[in-house]
Formats: C-alpha cells, sequence, structure tokens
C-alpha cells in the first residue's frame, strides 16, 4: 500500500452533530503555512471511521518554499551555533516531548489506532532519542591523521545542508525522531515529510521545536501525498541527503530520484524476520514472549518477526504453546490502557492483510489461531484484524515470502542448524531476527550466518537508541540511531596543511 491515498474505505465522514474537524497547517520557515494551492486531505481515525483533522496537501511550489527556507537556515543562525548551543535546544526540545507526551501520545493513538500505552512509550522513546543526540551533539568530531608528508593532516565532519526525512506510518513520531535527532544535531537543517495517514504529531512536534528555540526554518514539516511531495523532495536539486523509512519499492523511487543531483541516501525498508527456534531452547519463554514481536503494533513493524523456524522435534509443542499465548494477546480498544493490540492503521491496510490470510489458505497453509476480523459487535467501527497464525506453510509460498505488514505470522520446520540458516537468509530483505537457544556458541555460530542487520538472541528486539539500526540486502542502506547515525548525516573533510 501506499499513504498517498488517505481516503480510507469504510470512512465516513462526520456527522453534523459532530464538530468540524481542525484543520491544520505545515511549519515552513517557523511559520503555520497552508498549502499554496488551499488543497486539505483528510486524515482519518481507524479506530472510529472518522475524519479527525484536515491537513495541507502541498505542492512543489510548497516544498520549494520549505527547501529554501531549510537552506536559508542552514547558511543563517543555525550555522552559526556551537555544537554545544545545539545540544542544549535539543536538550530542551526533548524535555518539551515530555512535558506534553500525554498530549502527544493521545494524537498518535487516535491517529493510527495504536495502544495507548505503546503510544506512550513511543513518545518517552522520541524524548529519550532526542535527549542522546542532544548529548552527542558536541561529541562530533574529526581526527588527525600521521601521513607520510612532513605537513599536518586533519578532518573535518560537517552536515550536509537540508536534509529531507521521509517518514512512514507505523511508528510516525519515533521514526522521524530517529532522522530529526542525528540530523539537527549534526547541524543540518530539515524538511520532514511525514506519511498521509499520520501527520499530526509531526505538526506538533514542530512547533514543540520553535518553542525550545531552535530557529526558524531549522526544522520545516510538510504534508501530503509520498507521490508527489515525497517524490519532490527526493529530487530537490536544493536538498543535499534524503533520509526515508517505508517500503522497499518506495525506497527505490527515492534512490532512482535521488540520483539526479547525487543526494546521500539513507533507507530504512521492508523486512520478513525469522524467529529461529532451536530445541533446546527456552520454549516456554519463547511462546510466551514472542507473539509480541509480530503481533505488537498490529504486526506493523518492519522487524517483525512474521516468521517462526522452528526445529521439528519441538515444532507441535511450540506451535501448542505459541497458539495459546496468542489467544492471550488483548485486542481491543486503543483507549483502554489494558489493551496490547489496537486497529491497523487504516480500512484499506487491513484489506491488503485480510487478502494475505485469503492467498495463505489457498496455498494449503493452516490457520491455528484467528484468521480475520473479530466477531463481537465492539469491533465493528474500527479497522480490527485477529492475530493470525498460520502452521503448515513452505517455503515456496506467498505468506512466506512477502512482507504482509499485519499481524500474521507463518510456522515453518527445520531438521538442522545449516537448514535455519538457509531458510533464515531465503529471503532478499535483511533486517532483523531472532535466534532461540541455550547453546552459546550455536548462538554465537547462527547469529553470524544469518544475513541481516539487527539480530537478538534469546528476546524479542535488539532495538536500542544507542545501538546501530538498519538492514542488509533489500533491508536498507544506512544506519539509524547510535553515533553511527551521525555518518548518514555529517560528511568528511580532509585538510593538510604544508608546515615548510
Ligand atoms: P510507504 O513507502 O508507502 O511510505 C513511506 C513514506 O514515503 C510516506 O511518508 C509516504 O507518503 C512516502 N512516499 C510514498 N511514495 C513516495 C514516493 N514515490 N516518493 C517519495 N516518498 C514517497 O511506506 P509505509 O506504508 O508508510 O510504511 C510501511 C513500510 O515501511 C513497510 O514496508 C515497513 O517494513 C517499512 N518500515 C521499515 C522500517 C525500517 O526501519 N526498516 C521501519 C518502519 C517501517
Amino acid at each position: 500500500m501506499t499513504a498517498t491515498d488517505p481516503a480510507t474505505p469504510g470512512a465516513t465522514p462526520a456527522t453534523p452533530a459532530t464538530p468540524a474537524p481542525p484543520t491544520l497547517e505545515m511549519m515552513i520557515d517557523g511559520k503555520p503555512a497552508p498549502a499554496m494551492s488551499g488543497e486539505t486531505q483528510d486524515v482519518v481515525s481507524p479506530v472510529t471511521g472518522q475524519v479527525v483533522a484536515r491537513v495541507p496537501r502541498a505542492g512543489q511550489e510548497d516544498v520549494d518554499r520549505a527547501v529554501a527556507a531549510a537552506k536559508a537556515a542552514f547558511d543563517g543562525e543555525w550555522h552559526t551555533w556551537s555544537q554545544t548551543r545545539r545540544g542544549q535546544a535539543l536538550q530542551r526540545l526533548a524535555q518539551l516531548t515530555r512535558d506534553h507526551a500525554e498530549e502527544l501520545a493521545q494524537t498518535e493513538s487516535q491517529n493510527g489506532g495504536k495502544p495507548i500505552s505503546s503510544a506512550r512509550w513511543e513518545i518517552g522513546a522520541v524524548a529519550n532519542v532526542m535527549e542522546y543526540y542532544a548529548g552527542a551533539a558536541n561529541k562530533i568530531h574529526g581526527e588527525t591523521i600521521p601521513v607520510s608528508k612532513p605537513g599536518f593532516d586533519f578532518t573535518l565532519r560537517e552536515p550536509i545542508g537540508a536534509v529531507g526525512l521521509i517518514t512512514p506510518w507505523n511508528f510516525p513520531l519515533m521514526l522521524a525522531s530517529w532522522k530529526m535527532g542525528p540530523a539537527l544535531a549534526a547541524g543540518n537543517t530539515a524538511i520532514l515529510k511525514p506519511a498521509s495517514y499520520t501527520p499530526l504529531t509531526a505538526l506538533r512536534f514542530a512547533e514543540l521545536a520553535l518553542e525550545a528555540g531552535i530557529p526558524k526554518g531549522v526544522l520545516n514539516v510538510v504534508t501530503g501525498p509520498g507521490a508527489s511531495v515525497g517524490q519532490a523532495i527526493a529530487a530537490h536539486p536544493g536538498v543535499g541527503k534524503v533520509a526515508f523509512t517505508g517500503e522497499t519499492a518506495t525506497g527505490q523511487q527515492i534512490m532512482r530520484a535521488a540520483a539526479a543531483n547525487v543526494k546521500r541516501v539513507s533507507l530504512e525498508l521492508g523486512g520478513k524476520s525469522p524467529n529461529i527456534v532451536f530445541a533446546d531452547a527456552d520454549i516456554e519463554r519463547f511462546a510466551a514472549e514472542s507473539p509480541y514481536s509480530v503481533f505488537d503494533n498490529c504486526g506493523q513493524d518492519c522487524c517483525a518477526r512474521s516468521r517462526i523456524l522452528v526445529e521439528r522435534s519441538v515444532h507441535d509443542r511450540v506451535v501448542e504453546l505459541f497458539a495459546a499465548a496468542t489467544l492471550k494477546v488483548k485486542v481491543g480498544d486503543p483507549n483502554d490502557p489494558n489493551t496490547e493490540v489496537g486497529t491497523m492503521v487504516s480500512f484499506r491496510q487491513r484489506e491488503t492483510v485480510l487478502d494475505y490470510i485469503r492467498i495463505g489458505r489457498e496455498e494449503g497453509a493452516r490457520v491455528v489461531v484467528g484468521g480475520g476480523i473479530p466477531a463481537e459487535p465492539a469491533y465493528a467501527q474500527g479497522a480490527y484484524i485477529l492475530p493470525t497464525v498460520f502452521d503448515n506453510v513452505e517455503q515456496g509460498m506467498r505468506i512466506a515470502n512477502e512482507e504482509i505488514f499485519g499481524p500474521v505470522v507463518a510456522v515453518i520446520p527445520f531438521d538442522t542448524e545449516d537448514e535455519a540458516i538457509r531458510l533464515a537468509n531465503a529471503t532478499p530483505y535483511g533486517l532483523s531476527g531472532s535466534i532461540w537457544t541455550r547453546d552459546v556458541g550455536r548462538a554465537i555460530r547462527v547469529a553470524r550466518a544469518v544475513r541481516t542487520g539487527v539480530l537478538s538472541i534469546n528476546c524479542n528486539s535488539s532495538v536500542h537508541t544507542e545501538a546501530p539500526f538498519g538492514g542488509y540486502g533489500m533491508s536498507g542502506v544506512g544506519r539509524e540511531n547510535g553515533m553511527a547515525a551521525f555518518e548518514q548525516y555529517t560528511q568528511l573533510k580532509n585538510v593538510y596543511v604544508d608546515l615548510s
């Protein structure tokens, strides 16, 4: 799916009794900005099917304005700030994020259908990321290099300029923070384009950035369809780098567009990550914890462990325990603090996932639990779907190969360690995965052999603010998080001084 068409099937316009949804504005050069065309697009809650806001539907002329503002800010005051001063401003922004955490979490939950508990966690993570990069801002430096001539050689690590940040809808503000944090800490200015489904927290965040004292034009936010607005950013000659998170096919388009002015590109793309369970693993723990590694965020997670590769001797036991644990995952109203899985981001996205469930059945896989929409009337309004476990899956099936991006997992048995590794690597993706075994030697052997950028052993995730994140193969280029992210947002200058 693409986020270019938010006119979600199943959405109903607000009834006359409902207050009119607010019409929001973009942030360009420190000022609220409608689209120059005056056009807007609806933002629909997948929980109620109602329009919750309207945002500008920007065009090329708005992208041009935002890029001009970002370039002027880069050459202006921002450029004169010391790295420490930049860090202090980001620290204030982190604090403002914490001060407004509940408001941001409520918005994220209502806009994306995610449980309020998850939204609160995500906004906390945004503040953590901004704090990390606030502290890191004055730790970016070059080095001196002993060369074979008698002179003096040193490097400078410099910002790139105006950078384009194009983000998806699954973790809207959190994935934007993974880009904004290092981009701004390194001294760049930015044009952020959030996904059409979920633009609301980005617009609010830009206001908080101004309140934090970050100069106008340093963080601009434009809203509108990816195919026009996102593409315009990716192709813009005034943008020196584009950072993107989203589908692999979109990433390929962005890479092509970026070639026009040889932009730097970093891409965080799709995945089909394996969860490898050996017979000697703590099977009970695996079964209790792993449903969350694929069903969290309603499966809309690039790192979702959507394939369980299980040693045949424990296959039946693992399927039985995993299915029982899946039935305990609490699907429900995102506003309920006990809800663990809310709605999908849209009715359209749910249709895509339901199609995959149909395909899986037609391919001969067996639905163990889930397999459709919850029947109870309480779920009728929202884009709910049941966590679904497929057994009897074979490697050749589409559900074993394609990124479903919903709460669907495929169980595939293996007989040997080599076969587990072969199956794990039998995908053009290479983002994430987990290995479950009590044998340390095997854990490390398999971790070295699996071709993904991120791996966890005996747990669900290895994503940390402080550690690099990104994919191998068609899962992407470049790394986010940690100090590694600065490689994506700086360029290296070498200077040689003749001392004679
Ligand atoms: P998407 O590719 O449809 O959209 C992502 C962003 O790109 C949106 O802002 C969209 O408007 C914009 N866009 C769409 N078409 C564009 C174009 N032609 N040019 C420029 N921009 C364009 O992705 P999505 O559906 O929002 O997100 C889901 C995908 O993101 C999944 O494939 C998932 O695996 C991936 N994802 C990856 C990571 C990661 O870190 N690797 C994290 C989260 C999501």
